[in-house]
């Protein structure tokens, strides 16, 4: 199969601030930080306390409360989720603390680019398409395929040609837009399954919606494989950020039982080395997650991460930190 020129392309990292939601509402929270214009999120607490910590964070695109997800997918992300038909991998990441808006982010990205490629697809009946899902959870490092009922835990395999491979992982046909949809349903119903609570286990895994479209000109078909273009799209919703956060300030101390996740703390190495350059090395076998994402990661890949924020006071740490690590990565 041909492969597309290896790029250097920076990372996009996009922050979005969410508005306070219904529950934080409810709890007469108050929202401390504020997007000022479309480039500089402000805390406005930041002067009144003498904080140390800047109070102003810039970056290329802010994203507020009323701005939609259909906003964010258009500026930039649309470009990079849709190049998967022109065989060049991609991943879009969500990243951020439990309940910033990862999830909400996410299932509206996911299906407008899904619904974009789908619409390439049809306009292009020149070349014959034939599209593949899959998914899995890394929870404590633990890989399960969210398309099958046995909750067993998978291997990565070494596969001298196609890098890192999910031994077992099941692969479905994907025929349009609404049989991917109910794919999707499918891996929610397996995510609730186990004893821990839906949202204790979503801030603790990761889930990869994983697209993978193959096409060849159709006047070649079984003749020529010359024109042959494979590619992934990757759907990433993290864990919880705060889990990396906590390990690091529990630092050298940690005691054992202390639940570390070393796929996003791997994640976070592997993105700050990624945001300086491609090339060099880069420890992507340190984690799962980095592992299985390598070859959307690196070389022939394109890659977004959405920092979701939440403007709530008591969540002023967690967002700090995330603000930060946006700033590690762009
Ligand atoms: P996470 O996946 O990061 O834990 P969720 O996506 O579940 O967070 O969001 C937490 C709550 O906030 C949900 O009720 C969600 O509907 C709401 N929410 C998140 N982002 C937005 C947004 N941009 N606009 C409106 N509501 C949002
Ligand atoms: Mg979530």
């Amino acid at each position: 199969m041909q492969e597309a020129g290896t790029r250097e392309e920076k990372i996009l990292v996009l922050v979005r601030l969410r508005p306070l939601n219904e529950k934080e509402i409810a709890a007469s929270e108050l929202a401390d930080w504020e997007c000022i214009n479309d480039t500089t999120i402000l805390y406005r607490n930041g002067l009144r306390e003498g904080s140390t910590f800047p109070s102003a964070y810039s970056f290329d695109r802010v994203f507020r409360g009323d701005n939609t997800t259909r906003q964010l997918y258009e500026e930039g992300i649309r470009e990079i989720t849709l190049s998967v038909v022109s065989g060049i991998n991609s991943t879009v990441f969500a990243y951020g603390q439990t309940s910033s808006g990862k999830t909400y982010t996410m299932c509206g990205i996911t299906d407008y680019s899904v619904a974009d490629i789908f619409d390439y697809i049809n306009k292009h009946e020149e070349r014959a398409f034939a599209l593949k899902f899959s998914a899995i959870e890394i929870y404590n490092e633990v890989v399960r395929d969210l398309l099958s009922a046995d909750n067993v835990s998978l291997r990565l395999l070494d596969d001298p040609e196609r890098g890192t491979i999910v031994e077992k992982l099941r692969e479905e046909s994907v025929r349009d837009h609404s049989h991917f949809n109910q794919l999707v349903a499918i891996c929610e119903a397996q995510r609730q399954v186990g004893e821990t609570s839906l949202n204790e286990k979503s801030s603790r895994s990761h889930q990869i919606l994983r697209l993978t479209v193959e096409s060849s000109a159709r006047e070649f078909m079984g003749k020529d494989s010359s024109t042959a273009l494979s590619a992934s799209v990757n759907f990433v919703d993290l864990a919880g950020s705060e889990r990396a956060s906590q390990a690091l300030s529990a630092g050298a101390r940690l005691k054992e039982g202390c639940h570390i996740n070393r796929s996003l703390l791997t994640l976070g190495n592997v993105i700050r080395k990624l945001s300086k350059g491609r090339n060099g090395h880069i420890n992507y076998r340190d984690s799962k997650l980095t592992r299985i994402l390598q070859p959307a990661l690196g070389g022939n890949a394109r890659t977004a991460i959405i920092c979701n924020l939440s403007p709530a006071r008591s969540h002023v740490e967690q967002t700090r930190n995330t603000l930060l690590f946006a700033c590690c990565a762009k």
